[in-house]
């Protein structure tokens, strides 16, 4: 790694953590995506090890992964309400695995399958307002009192 990770550095940083951490455990972090989110509910399941992706697991967040992926998905799921639960990672923007986890309602075209990533950039270039950042603090705080089990 020639270039400090952005990742990383969320890791370590005390009022990104307090805003949006909702669990840590010995493997990976959960997270709400950070203001201006996309959605309310546009969580990120994170390896709290630098690590690229499945690729360069080590055999105890392989055996996790399903695990980890399975409880985020389902808080997301219970949170929102939503229909389905996206789950995206490219690694490109930070090369540390931290994989989109999307709530989906079917009733909301703007965010059907692809077009899921118009709408991110919609909202990174304010083109479509984001996440109430209210509800995004709410949203934080509910999670957190859920005692799932990332493993
Ligand atoms: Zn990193």
């Amino acid at each position: 790694m020639t270039s400090p990770c952005p990742i990383c550095a969320l890791h370590h940083d005390q009022v990104s953590r307090e805003c949006y951490e909702i669990q840590r455990s010995g493997l990976w972090v959960l997270r709400h995506h950070p203001n201006p989110a996309p959605l309310p509910g546009w969580m990120l399941l994170d390896t709290l090890r630098h690590c690229a992706g499945p690729v360069d697991f080590t055999t105890d967040e392989a055996i996790g992964w399903g695990i980890a992926v399975q409880k985020a998905s389902q808080l997301v799921q219970q949170l929102t309400k939503c229909d389905r639960v996206y789950a995206i990672a490219f690694g490109e923007g930070a090369q540390h695995l931290h994989l989109h986890l999307i709530p989906r309602s079917i009733t909301e075209n703007s965010t059907k399958a692809w077009a899921v990533a118009d709408h991110y950039r919609a909202v990174e270039l304010n083109d479509h307002p984001p996440a109430d950042p209210a509800q995004v603090e709410a949203l934080v705080l509910k999670a957190r009192q859920n005692k799932i089990v990332l493993g």
